[in-house]
C-alpha cells in the first residue's frame, strides 16, 4: 500500500531522527508512530492507538503540544534523545502538505531547557576520542545551556578521574572505537556514537576555525605542531559538529575554547573525589553533607556552577592561589562590603543561561527583560567594588560591562512582567512605540474614537440619547430611541429594531470597526517585530553579557567563601612553595557543620617539609623536620578517618582558594590528592576488595610525586591479615623511600607502628580514648605514639554484643596478654636508610586468638593411651573422635 504524502514525509524525518524518538508535529499534537509510539507509551504513559486501522495499523501515540517540556523531561531522563519534527509553516496557508523540519535533537547533553537543567550545576556534554596506539585521549566537554567549552589531552589512565570530576550527562565517541572503549568511561552517561570523519583532526580544526572565525587556535593557547593538542582539538571538532548537527542554531555564545593542561590544577582522581565527598556524599549521592554542601553560599546559580568547578579544578600556581585568597580576604575583613555584594547578586539572572537562549534563538520576553533587570543592577554593583585593593576584585570591577544601550532598550520597551513567549503578547510597554500604541488603542475598542463620534453624531442630528454600541452579531451600531426616530438621518442603515428603541450602522462606523478588528493581528505582528529587534540587539551583546558573566560568577563565588569564612570561623592559609603542611587546630569542614556546635574536637596535622633526598644525605642526624608519613592507629569510632580526610579537605579548600577551618594553616602546594577512605563503591560492582584497594594503591604508587598528599584508610582487607600486613608495611615503606610524600596512614595493623622506630620519617599518631567504668570514650584527639591497646572489646560491648561474650573476650585478652602472645615492645634498633624492614615475627593478637584456641578433639587424642589398647579399641576411639568433629 502507498503511504500518504504525510506518512512519507514522516519517513524522510524518521531517517534524519535515527535512533531518536521522532516527535511529529500535527495540528495542536506531537505524535509518536511505529516503535517509536510504543516506548512512548511505555515511558511516558501514553496510550496507544493506530492510524489506518484495516490491514496495516500503524502504532500511533501523542500529546498536546504545549506539554512539550514536561514529556521531553521524560524522555530524557529515561536515557532517550527526542527529535522535534515542528510544522514550519501556517497550515491554513499551506498549499498541500505543511512543511514539516526536524528543529532540534535533544539529548542529556544538550538540553537547554530550564525545566529539565539544575540551576545549580554544570550540563556537560563530552567527546572523546583516542590516538592510534590508544595511550592518549582527546576530550572536550561543552555546557550547551552557557556556552563553556573546554578541551585537554590526557593519558589514557586519567580518564576515568577527569569525567569523575566533569560529569558530563553525555558523551560523544567515535562509532569505530566505542566497542574498545572501556566500559567505565561511559557507564551511567548516555553515549553517543558519530561518524569516525566527525574526530577527523584536519576537519575538525577547520570546523573549529570556522565557528570562532579565527584562522588558527594558537590564540586560545592550542598549538597545531603538538600532536595532543591536535587531539583534544578533534575531540572539540567533534562536539561542535554534533552540535551543529542536533541544535540547528546558532551557537555563538559558545564563544571561546579553553585549554586545560593537567599541569595546572589539582590533579584529584576518581576514588580520591568520591571518597572525599568533594560534591556527592557516598551514601546517596546528594549534594547535602558534602564540601561543596558547606562551601556554597552563593546567590547566583552562576556562581554556584563556578564553585563546583573551582572544587573540581583547584588551582597549583601558589601566585593564583594566593589572588583568590587576597580576595577572599578583603571580603572576609569588609563583611558590609560582602554582604552589600550579596545583596545586589541576589537581584540579578542566570545571564549565562539567558545569553545561550538568546543564541539558539529559544529567548522570550520573560528572558529579554530578565537580561534587562540583571544590567540594571550593575551599577550599584561596580559602586560597591570601586577603590578594591585586591586584584581579582578590582580586576571583576573594571571588566563588569554596563551595557547601558542594551540595558535602557530593554527597560523602555519591556513591561515589569513578561510572558514566556512572544506570541503571548502584551509585553511591549505603553508609550514604548506610537504605532503601538495607536493598534492597541484601536484593539481596545477605541473608546475615545466612540465617544468622538458619538458627541459628533448627537450634535449633527440632534438626537441627544444617540449611543454607540456593540455585538457579536452586527459589531459596532447606534442605537436611537423610537422618541427620535424621525431625526434618523437617511444614509443611517437600519440593522435590528428593539421594543423602544432601533440600531443602525453608518459606512463610517464599519470602516472604522475593520481598522479596530485587524488591529489585533497588526498589533501582534508589531509586538513580534519589536521583539526581534530587541532579541536582535541582545544578541549583539551577547559577548560583553558572558564576559560579565564570568565576572558575576567568580565574585558570587568568592563572596561565598568569605561568608562561609566568617560564619565558619575559618583562617587565610599561608601558601607556600615546599611540601609541607603545618595544620594548627584543623577541623573537619563537614562533620563540624553537621556536629552542634563547639563539640568539634580540633587537631593538629603536622609532617613533609624536608624532601627525603636531603634527608637520605644527612640520615644520622635527626633533622628538625616533621615527618613525612604519619602512621594514625586508635580504636573504630576513635576519629582516624575523620582526621585524616579532614586534611585532605583542607589542602583541597586552600587550593581553591578558601579559607580553612584551623586556628592556623601553612600548606605547601600539592600537585596531586590521593584519598582512600571510607567503603568504596567500586565493591558494588563485584570486583573483590582486595583487588580494587591494590588497583588503586598501585595507582598512587605508580603516580605520586614528593610533592602529593596521600591520605590512606586501612590498606590490606581483604586479604589474610599476614598479606594484608605485609601489603600495608611494604607500601609504608615505598612512600618513604620512592617517593617520599606527605602520607596520612590510618591503620588497625598495630604492628605497622614499630615502622616509627625503624624509618626516621615515620611517626606515630594516636587517637586518644579513656575507660570511663569500664566503658569507652572517644575523646577525638590526636596525640603522639601509637595505641597500645584495642579497645575493640569495649566497642562490641557499646554495639550491644551479649555481656557474656565481651566478658569472656575480656578473659581470652588478658590470657593472651599474659602469655606474652601480644606485641609490646617494638624493634629497638633503627635500620640503615633505605633498606628493607620487616614486621616483627610476633603476630598480632587477632592471629593469635584463633591458633591457640585448638580443637576438643585434639586434646581427647592427646590423652588416648595408646600403648594399653588393642587395635580395635583404638578404631572404636576413632570412631567416637570422629563423632565430635
Ligand atoms: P574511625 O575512622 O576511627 O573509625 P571516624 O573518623 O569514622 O572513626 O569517626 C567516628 C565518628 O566520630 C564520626 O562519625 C564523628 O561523628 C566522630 N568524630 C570523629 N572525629 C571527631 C572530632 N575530631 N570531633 C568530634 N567528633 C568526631
Amino acid at each position: 500500500m502507498a503511504l500518504s504524502p504525510m506518512m512519507q514525509q514522516y519517513h524522510q524525518a524518521k531517517e534524519v531522527a535515527g535512533d531518536a524518538l521522532l516527535l511529529f508535529r500535527m495540528g495542536d499534537f506531537y505524535e509518536l508512530f511505529y516503535d517509536d509510539a510504543k516506548v512512548a507509551a511505555r515511558v511516558l504513559g501514553l496510550s496507544l492507538t493506530s492510524r489506518d486501522k484495516g490491514e496495516n495499523p500503524v502504532a500511533m501515540a501523542g500529546f498536546p503540544h504545549h506539554q512539550l517540556d514536561q514529556y521531553l523531561a521524560k524522555i530524557i531522563a529515561s536515557g532517550h534523545r527526542a527529535a522535534i519534527c515542528d510544522q514550519m509553516e501556517d497550515p491554513k496557508q499551506a498549499k498541500g502538505i505543511v512543511k514539516r523540519e526536524i528543529t532540534r535533537i535533544v539529548s542529556r547533553g544538550t538540553v537547554t531547557d530550564d525545566s529539565l537543567l539544575d540551576p545549580a550545576a554544570s550540563n556537560y556534554l563530552a567527546a572523546l576520542i583516542t590516538d592510534g596506539d590508544a595511550q592518549q585521549v582527546g576530550l572536550a566537554w561543552v555546557d550547551l545551556s552557557t556556552g563553556a567549552f573546554q578541551a585537554a589531552a590526557l593519558p589514557v589512565r586519567d580518564v576515568v578521574d577527569q569525567l569523575a570530576r566533569i560529569a558530563p550527562t553525555e558523551i560523544v565517541v567515535s562509532d569505530e572505537q566505542r566497542a574498545e572503549l572501556p566500559a567505565e568511561w561511559l557507564t551511567g552517561r548516555q553515549s553517543t556514537s558519530r561518524p569516525a570523519w566527525a574526530f577527523n583532526q584536519q576537519q575538525a580544526a577547520e570546523r573549529l576555525a570556522q565557528h570562532f572565525g579565527t584562522q588558527r587556535l594558537d590564540g586560545f593557547g592550542f598549538d597545531h605542531e603538538s600532536a595532543t593538542d591536535r587531539l583534544s582539538l578533534a575531540a572539540a571538532g567533534a562536539v561542535l559538529e554534533y552540535l551543529t548537527e542536533t541544535q540547528k542554531a546558532d551557537l555563538s555564545h559558545i564563544a571561546s575554547l579553553v585549554p586545560l593542561r593537567q599541569a595546572e590544577s589539582l590533579e584529584i582522581d576518581a576514588a580520591t573525589w568520591r571518597s572525599l565527598e568533594v560534591t556527592r556524599t557516598l551514601r546517596d549521592g546528594s549534594r547535602e553533607g558534602t564540601l561543596l554542601g558547606v562551601l556554597d553560599r552563593t546567590v547566583t546559580p552562576m556562581g554556584a556552577r563556578r564553585l563546583g568547578s573551582w572544587l573540581a579544578h583547584p588551582l597549583v600556581d601558589a601566585e593564583k592561589i594566593d589572588e583568590r585568597l587576597d580576595a577572599v580576604a578583603e571580603l572576609v575583613e569588609h563583611p558590609q562590603l560582602t554582604s552589600a555584594v550579596r545583596d545586589v547578586l541576589k537581584g540579578i539572572y542566570d545571564i549565562q543561561r539567558l545569553a545561550a537562549r538568546v543564541t539558539t534563538g529559544r529567548a522570550g520576553p520573560r528572558d529579554l527583560s530578565f537580561v534587562g533587570r540583571t544590567l540594571a543592577a550593575l551599577p550599584a554593583l561596580k559602586a560597591k567594588l570601586t577603590g578594591r585593593a585586591s586584584k581579582l576584585l578590582a580586576a571583576i570591577e573594571e571588566q563588569v560591562d554596563l551595557c547601558p544601550e542594551l540595558r535602557s532598550k530593554l527597560e523602555a520597551m519591556l513591561e515589569e512582567a513578561c510572558p514566556l513567549l512572544a506570541r503571548e503578547g502584551g509585553f511591549i510597554r505603553p508609550g514604548a512605540d506610537s504605532r503601538l500604541d495607536e493598534l492597541r488603542e484601536l484593539m481596545s475598542g477605541g473608546k475615545q474614537w466612540m465617544a468622538n463620534y458619538q458627541t459628533a453624531e448627537i450634535e449633527r442630528t440632534g438626537i441627544p440619547s444617540m449611543k454607540v454600541g456593540f455585538n457579536k452579531v452586527f459589531g459596532y451600531y447606534l442605537e436611537v430611541t423610537h422618541a427620535h426616530r424621525d431625526k434618523v438621518p437617511a444614509e443611517y442603515i437600519r440593522k435590528q429594531t428593539l421594543k423602544n428603541a432601533e440600531r443602525f450602522i453608518t459606512p463610517e462606523l464599519k470602516e472604522y470597526e475593520e481598522k479596530v478588528l485587524s488591529a489585533e493581528e497588526r498589533v501582534q505582528d508589531l509586538e513580534m517585530q519589536l521583539f526581534t529587534e530587541l532579541r536582535e540587539l541582545t544578541l549583539r551583546h551577547v559577548p560583553r553579557l558572558l564576559s560579565t558573566a564570568e565576572c558575576l560568577a567568580d565574585l558570587d563565588a568568592l563572596a561565598s567563601l568569605a561568608e562561609v569564612a566568617r560564619a565558619r570561623d575559618y583562617v587565610r592559609p599561608e601558601i607556600a612553595d615546599a611540601p609541607v603542611l603545618e595544620i594548627e587546630a584543623g577541623r573537619h569542614p563537614v562533620v563540624e557543620a553537621t556536629e552542634a556546635a563547639g563539640t568539634f574536637v580540633p587537631n593538629d596535622t603536622v609532617c613533609g617539609g624536608v624532601a627525603p633526598s636531603t634527608r637520605a644525605a644527612d640520615e644520622s642526624q635527626p633533622t628538625a623536620a616533621s615527618p613525612q608519613i604519619l602512621l594514625i592507629t586508635g580504636p573504630n569510632m576513635a576519629g582516624k578517618s575523620t582526621y585524616i580526610r579532614q586534611t585532605a579537605l583542607i589542602v583541597l579548600m586552600a587550593q581553591i582558594g578558601s579559607f580553612v577551618p584551623a586556628r592556623k594553616a601553612r600548606i605547601g602546594v600539592a600537585d596531586r590528592l590521593f584519598a582512600r577512605v571510607g567503603a568504596s563503591d567500586e565493591l558494588a560492582r563485584g570486583q573483590s576488595t582486595f583487588m580494587v584497594e591494590m588497583t588503586e594503591a598501585a595507582r598512587i604508587l605508580n603516580t605520586a610525586s614528593e610533592r602529593s598528599l596521600v591520605v590512606l584508610d586501612e590498606i590490606g582487607r581483604g586479604t589474610s591479615t599476614y598479606d594484608g600486613l605485609s601489603l600495608a608495611w611494604s607500601i609504608v615503606e615505598y612512600l618513604h623511600h620512592q617517593i617520599g610524600c606527605r602520607t596520612l596512614f590510618a591503620t588497625h595493623y598495630h604492628e605497622l607502628t614499630e615502622l616509627a622506630d625503624q624509618l626516621p620519617g615515620v611517626a606515630n599518631r594516636n587517637v586518644m580514648v579513656r575507660e570511663h567504668f569500664g566503658k569507652i570514650v572517644f575523646l577525638h584527639q590526636i596525640v603522639e605514639g601509637s595505641a597500645d591497646r584495642s579497645y575493640g572489646i569495649h566497642v562490641a560491648q557499646l554495639a550491644g554484643v551479649p555481656r557474656a561474650v565481651s566478658e569472656r573476650a575480656e578473659e581470652i585478652l588478658a590470657e593472651l596478654e599474659q602469655s606474652g602472645h601480644r606485641l609490646d615492645t617494638p624493634h629497638a634498633e633503627v635500620s640503615p636508610p633505605h633498606t628493607q624492614t620487616a614486621p616483627s615475627q610476633k603476630v598480632g593478637m587477632q592471629l593469635t586468638l584463633f591458633e591457640t584456641a585448638e580443637h576438643p578433639v585434639v586434646e581427647k587424642i592427646r590423652e588416648l593411651d595408646l600403648n594399653n589398647m588393642t587395635p580395635l579399641q583404638a578404631l572404636a576411639a576413632m570412631d567416637a573422635l570422629k563423632k565430635d568433629l
